[in-house]
């Protein structure tokens, strides 16, 4: 829990706890279809990834004003650092805001009001990833990065997320060509319900310098020494995989494989709020259900900065690092 670690695969959207929820529905004037916290709390029950996505989407409907982002970034990053987060790379997902008719604008700047002071709150570093939904078209992704040029200062990067099978990659060429342009670092969701070729594409298509999720990987041995030999960065997320039934069972996670693989595999926490836990229950649950050791603990910690993003400050993934090295567990 308390090992210091970086978080590399969280949707802020989804660390939206119900209380929280309530307490924002109020103050907005919007009305919940659900009676109560438990009630809600129940509803966090789901049968795959669309399921859950339904109720990711009806619920932001909460997020209205700069000061509702920044109450939710604020709350995520309090629990975060009570787990040992030290650093975290905050996906975001503008168009389910825009179509909503709340501006990308209110989105970032109510954000970033959390993260400009986070370091001094919460004793954590953070950066922004803009993720494009790739259930939307890939025009639908264009206009959203030309909505976010006036931000480009508060953003390190793009993502792709949300229902992956029937969306590849390749749709979003153009829209990570630009991104590259603009000199944005790139990441994507792939191989979590998606077959290994879209892992393949997200590398040789869009340039991406970390997978999200990308445990089907090892359905390809070639693939699986593609990474290694590349150390492409693979940001898993093992209780989501198990809320979502990629896996049956958390002792069924191929983590353990993964790792005796050479693969570089980092630890997260995907959507908290829905998913059963932050990142430091996500090293627990591991810890304790596939027996990893302390090296292999210490060894996804050190990962987790090494994948960061932080190349412009290096000096901060040495301090990380060498705290990660120093840990006694
Ligand atoms: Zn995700």
């Amino acid at each position: 829990m308390s090992l210091p670690k970086a978080e590399l695969h969280l949707h802020i959207e989804g660390t939206l706890e119900p209380e929280l929820a309530f307490e924002l529905a109020a103050r907005n004037g919007v009305e919940l279809p659900y009676a109560d916290t438990d009630a809600l709390r129940k509803a966090y029950r789901f049968e795959d990834l669309q399921s859950f996505l339904n109720l990711y989407y009806e619920l932001m409907a909460v997020l209205r004003t700069e000061r509702d982002f920044e109450d939710l970034a604020n709350a995520y990053l309090a629990r975060a650092a009570a787990q040992g987060v030290r650093h975290a790379e905050i996906f975001f997902d503008p168009q389910a805001h825009i179509a909503r008719g709340v501006e990308m604008g209110t989105v970032v700047e109510g954000l970033w009001r959390a993260l400009a002071r986070s370091e001094d709150a919460h004793g954590v570093s953070t950066q922004l990833i803009m993720c494009f939904l790739r259930d939307e078209s890939a025009q639908s992704a264009l206009e959203t990065l030309e909505a976010a040029k006036p931000y480009l200062d508060r953003i390190v990067g793009v993502g792709l997320d949300s229902a992956e099978v029937g969306h590849p990659p390749v749709k979003f060429r153009e829209v990570y060509e630009a991104a590259a342009a603009l000199g944005l670092r790139r990441v994507a969701h792939a191989g979590e319900e998606g077959p290994p070729e879209y892992i393949v594409e997200a590398l040789d298509v869009l340039g991406v310098e970390r997978i999200d999720h990308g445990l089907r990987c090892m359905e390809s041995p070639e693939l699986v020494a593609r990474l290694v030999r590349d150390r492409v960065p693979l940001t898993l997320c093992p209780l989501s995989n198990v809320r979502l039934r990629t896996v049956d069972v958390l002792a069924d996670h191929p983590l353990p494989a993964m790792l005796d693989a050479g693969l570089l595999c980092t630890v997260n926490s995907d959507d908290p709020a829905y998913f059963g836990g932050y990142a430091g229950d996500n090293f627990d649950s591991v810890q304790k259900t596939l027996g990893l050791t302390e090296e292999r603990l210490r060894e996804l910690a050190r990962n987790s900065f090494l994948a960061s993003f932080l190349e412009h400050d290096e000096g901060r993934r040495e301090r990380y690092l060498a705290e990660v090295e120093a840990y006694e567990f």
